[in-house]
């Protein structure tokens, strides 16, 4: 079937992308799904730092990819093996296609997936193909075949997935709300959550306000986290942050020194000695640092966010031996999707997790570059585009 994608055409180039335009709307041809896989109608779908990352080059990908990992759809057609989902239902897309045998899944931990990991790495679905290929190139030089982002490509109007990159979910949430659980939700929620699996009155400390960073805010106060203190660059984001239930709201910039913003965090804090869990969320090198420098001796420093492949982290060593420190890494929010997902919609819905509250308006895939700079500018939490006119 013909469908509409938005495809990256290369990576970095330069900003404004409203400029640059390094993704083009293009009409594909998709192929009707395997055995074990899906065929989604996409309705909703996030746009996430992460495929800025790739946009920008700094997180590495095959070009040209059909972009887009955070989004909602519905069932249109199912494999001869998918039993998990049927048509018409509403589905949640997951970013990391777990195999179900790998070491990584058969010890509950999904997120990290080696044959996910892999296909993820090559653009490719769990099944080791594209289903996108152009109709037409106009040069020999043009590639035809069309690389998947993450498995799931959904700046589309259709796209196919493996069965284990959907989860269903309750059809009565609205799927503008419901399209940011499969990555912003699960990833922030769950690092909070699952990752650091913080204790009822825990203080949190969250560098980076995207929208991960806000699930994680919003994960943080569900949980009972107390004296919550939020980093950011954006003074917007940190007034949104301070309604949703931060403790104290602390504006960097950039010419700041880490000594004295690291002093001036820790002075919110217990006698001054730190949060007993940070949360960096904005995937550079010096968040990573403020975030390890405001973690209180015995604290853990929890990392969700993607940097270059190059950035390295270098600390005093004997802190994490003498203060007995812990650094972890969090993917997918250290997530069952099947079992998290629908538990946080369930939340929503209780009123207790408000991501209504982070999406910052909705667009056409016509103005996906524009999109992409106003992320990119750190104007906005999340942009949504809206992929059919004629749904709700
Ligand atoms: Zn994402
Ligand atoms: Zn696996």
């Amino acid at each position: 079937m013909k469908v509409k994608a938005a495809v990256l055409q290369e990576m970095g180039r330069p900003t404004p992308y409203a400029k640059s335009k390094p993704i083009v709307i293009e009409e594909l041809e998709l192929a009707p799904p395997h055995d074990d896989e899906v065929l989604v109608k996409l309705l909703y779908a996030g746009l996430c730092h992460s495929d800025l990352s790739v946009i920008n080059a700094s997180r590495p990908r095959p070009t040209p990819m059909a972009m887009g990992h955070e989004a909602v759809g519905r069932i249109e057609q199912v494999g001869s093996n998918v039993d998990t989902v049927k048509v018409g239902d509403i589905v949640s897309c997951v970013f990391v296609p777990s195999c179900g045998t790998c070491d990584s899944c058969r010890t509950g931990r999904p997120a990290t997936c080696t044959t996910g990991a892999k296909a993820n790495g090559a653009g490719l679905l769990l099944c080791g193909q594209s289903h996108l290929s152009r109709t037409k190139v106009s040069s020999p030089n043009e590639p035809k075949m069309i690389h998947h982002l993450l498995g799931v490509a959904a700046f589309s109007t259709y796209s196919v997935m493996n069965k284990n990159s959907v989860v269903k979910i309750d059809p009565s949430i609205p799927p503008k709300y419901a399209a940011v659980f499969g990555c912003a939700v699960i990833t922030g929620v769950g690092a909070v959550v699952n990752t650091a699996k913080i204790e009822f009155g825990a203080s949190v400390a969250i560098v980076g306000l995207g929208g991960v960073g806000f699930c994680a805010l919003l994960g943080a106060v569900a949980a009972g986290a107390s004296n919550i203190i939020v980093v950011d660059l954006e003074a917007s984001k940190l007034e949104l942050a301070k309604k949703l239930g931060a403790s104290h709201a602390v504006q960097s910039k950039r010419d700041m020194s880490m000594d004295d913003l690291v002093q001036s965090i820790k002075q919110l804090t217990k006698n001054s000695r730190g949060v007993d869990y940070a949360f960096e969320m904005a995937g550079t090198g010096p968040t990573l640092q403020l975030a390890y420098g405001i973690t209180r001796p015995g604290g853990t420093t929890v990392t969700a966010g993607l940097p270059h492949p190059e950035t390295k982290f270098a600390v005093p060593q004997v802190t994490i031996t003498a203060e007995e420190r812990t650094v972890k890494g969090s993917y997918l929010g250290s997530c069952v999707p099947t079992r998290d997902i629908p538990r946080y919609v369930q939340l929503f819905q209780e009123g207790r997790l408000p991501v209504d509250k982070l999406v910052s308006g909705v667009i056409r895939l016509e103005e996906i570059n524009e999109g992409f700079d106003q992320l990119d500018q750190g104007k906005v939490v999340r942009l949504l585009l809206k992929l059919h006119e004629d749904e709700e």
